[in-house]
């Protein structure tokens, strides 16, 4: 008797037929002699109807209550998942993430998990039930009710693999695997057969949004045997592993991107020590995150400064960064919330040089401004005007040779 636990995203539960279709593929799974604990997410579009039904009564809602909100899209498809696979004969038990004991720390709308009792799980499993959980969602310690961020089912599934100690974790989603690039846009993108928990993270922490990036980070900790699947069709879909000797180390693996940042410059800076603080330091204390830094000193003795933010944060960024420009006595305040960062992801950089000369000429042949670069040991990341992503995308899909499977040997 093995056990699985399987993850279930919202287009895949999004209708009730979808709903009587996941129930199929889990009763298929558990007459397999498995035992299996499903989690699902809301039906799609459901979160967002949540979250715009806030918004549209406070600009800014209070983030205790906005979980309270938010986690009853999960507490529905619990609820019909678990009628479903009964209407089939079967016994199946719905928890929401509470009634799991899925303890997380207190910080709304994106906690993290800090404990699983997984008891009551392992107590129904042994009765012969299907458990379904509901993902995104789990408890502090004063009780409340917290959510994990966008995407977060995939952590609650991989959290319960690890504290289950399952011997697989399946995210079933509306594509069969992780590509080379996101399919929706790049028809040319390939699946990956495997890809090492390091790239997975760095395509996901870049914008890949197909797996949340703590539900990455926790399976690489506790090792879980990770992957991605379709659920519509059948196939092997995507495993997340190690790197292991036999696995030859793709170039490049994957291009990610990300529409989801904006950019800001504060022009004319006096060059000094202790300015990138004055100018960071109050955008750090609103709770803004910064992502990408570039400084340039100018002949004048003056400097430009340019950093980018979350595109949700951008109004916010843009007024405190104007008030430090009187302060600081800047020249000038600009921004632009048109852009999009582009990253191509690969362990293989390592030990190769020329990846970067070639991405910046094949953008260039394009005529696509780069506005600004950033690089780690395996991905170069560029931002460029939002116009330019697909465009963009495509053009690096080719340089990489990704179009005809340079990464062959991890393609089906
Ligand atoms: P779910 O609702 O099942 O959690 P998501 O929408 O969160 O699904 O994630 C799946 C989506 O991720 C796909 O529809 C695809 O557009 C997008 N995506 C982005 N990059 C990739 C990639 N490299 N490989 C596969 N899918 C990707
Ligand atoms: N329902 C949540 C979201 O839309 C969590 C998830 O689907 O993983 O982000
Ligand atoms: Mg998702």
């Amino acid at each position: 008797m093995t056990l699985i636990v399987q993850k279930y995203g919202g287009t895949s539960v999004g209708t009730i037929e979808r709903i009587q279709a996941v129930a199929n593929r889990v009763v298929q799974s558990q007459k397999q002699n498995h035992q299996i604990v499903v989690v699902v997410s809301a039906m799609s579009g459901e979160t967002d109807r949540l979250l715009s039904l806030a918004k549209s009564l406070s600009r800014m809602p209070p983030p205790r209550e906005l979980d309270v909100l938010l986690s009853t899209g999960e507490q529905v498809t619990i609820a019909l998942l678990s009628m479903a696979l009964e209407e089939k004969g079967y016994t199946a038990v719905s928890y929401t993430g509470a009634q799991v004991h899925i303890r997380t720390d207190n910080v709304h709308n994106k906690a993290r998990i800090v404990d699983i009792d997984s008891a009551r799980v392992q107590q129904q499993l042994r009765q012969g039930k299907i458990v379904v959980v509901a993902g995104f969602q789990g408890i502090d310690e004063d009780g409340n009710i917290t959510t994990l961020g966008r995407g977060g089912s995939d952590t609650t599934a991989v959290a319960m693999a690890a504290a289950l100690n399952a011997d697989e974790c399946h995210i079933y989603t509306d594509v069969d695997g992780v590509y080379t690039a996101d399919p929706r846009i790049v028809q040319s993108a390939k699946r990956l057969r495997v890809i090492t928990y390091e790239e997975m993270l760095e395509m996901a922490s870049l914008g890949s949004k197909v797996l949340q990036i703590r539900a990455v980070e926790f399976a690489r900790k506790y090792n879980v045997d990770l992957r991605v699947l379709s659920s519509f069709e059948t196939g092997s879909g995507t495993l997340i592993t190690d790197e292991d000797e036999n696995m030859e180390a793709a170039l490049i693996s994957g291009i990610a991107h990300n529409r989801d940042e904006a950019k800001l410059t504060i022009v004319g800076v006096p060059d000094m020590p202790g300015i990138a603080s004055q100018i960071l330091g109050p955008i750090a204390d609103a709770n803004i995150e910064v992502d990408m830094i570039v400084q340039n000193v100018g002949l004048d003795n003056t400097t430009d400064f340019t950093f980018t933010v979350n595109r949700g944060d951008y109004e916010k960024a843009l007024a405190i960064l104007q008030k430090t420009a009187q302060s600081i006595d800047a020249k000038n305040v600009a921004g632009d919330n048109k852009i999009v960062k582009i990253s191509v992801v690969g362990v293989g950089m390592r030990s190769h040089a020329g990846i970067a000369s070639t991405m910046f000429s094949a953008l260039a042949d394009e005529g696509i401004n780069i506005q600004m670069i950033s690089t780690s040991e395996i991905k170069i990341s560029v931002v460029v005007a939002e116009k330019y992503l697909e465009l963009g995308l495509r053009t690096l899909h080719t340089a990489f040779a990704l179009d005809n499977g340079a990464v062959t040997d991890l393609i089906n």
